[in-house]
């Protein structure tokens, strides 16, 4: 769908872990005047400060399994109903399952706000590996990387297929640096609107 200079863009952000969708989305989120929303930043803020629900998300969050659907469903609906986000938004780690990908485009249809593009990060398993071992995050030990990479393929890499067929997906070589990462997303983004 065209959109006019100025009109809201609603985008998501998708690649396995490392493929560097927070640096994307943040660069992307500030030349643009929109906000750039990460579920797992969310997550990682609620572990530390809610201390009836925090302990319940670490065990997922160390281990590197994701969250229950419904649980990130309801804190991306109610994220989405932020003021700074109806000038447009950034997804980064959402959708990351078939069934948040339903949801998220349900929740859309209801407000004639739907999904302009996925960008879809595309990396080398061996640039992965390098770029994740200099992180040092707590789930970033390399049997977690691993763990995340397999749910990564099972589960998220659908939706890739879900947004090709819907015709909204660009896919990005981020086999590079970062620079040159975004560039290709600002001119991919140019050619589609
Ligand atoms: P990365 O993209 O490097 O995996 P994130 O910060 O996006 O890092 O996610 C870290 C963790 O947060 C995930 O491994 C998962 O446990 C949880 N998480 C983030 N987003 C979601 C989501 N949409 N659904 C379920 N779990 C999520």
């Amino acid at each position: 769908m065209p959109v006019k200079p100025g009109d809201p863009l609603h985008l998501v952000l998708l690649g396995p872990p490392g493929s560097g969708k927070g640096t994307q989305a943040t660069r992307l989120a500030l030349a643009r005047g929109i906000p750039s929303i990460s579920t797992g930043e969310i997550l990682r803020a609620q572990q530390e400060s809610d201390t009836v629900h925090g302990g319940e998300l670490s065990r997922y969050l160390v281990r590197g399994e994701l969250v229950p659907d419904r649980l990130v469903i309801e804190i991306i609906r109610h994220r989405l109903g932020d003021p700074d986000a109806s000038s447009g938004f950034i997804l980064d780690g959402f959708p990351r399952t078939s069934a948040q990908g339903e949801a998220l485009d349900s929740m859309l249809a209801l407000l004639q706000r739907p999904i302009d593009l996925a960008i879809y990060l595309a990396i080398s398993a061996a640039a992965l590996i390098e770029r994740l071992s200099h992180r040092h995050r707590e789930d970033d030990r390399p049997a977690v990387v691993q763990h995340r990479i397999e749910i990564y393929l099972a589960q998220t890499a659908p939706l890739i297929e879900y947004y090709r067929r819907g015709d909204r997906l660009l896919a990005i070589d981020a086999d590079r640096p970062a620079d040159q990462v975004y560039d290709a997303i600002v001119t991919g983004l140019a050619g589609r609107h």
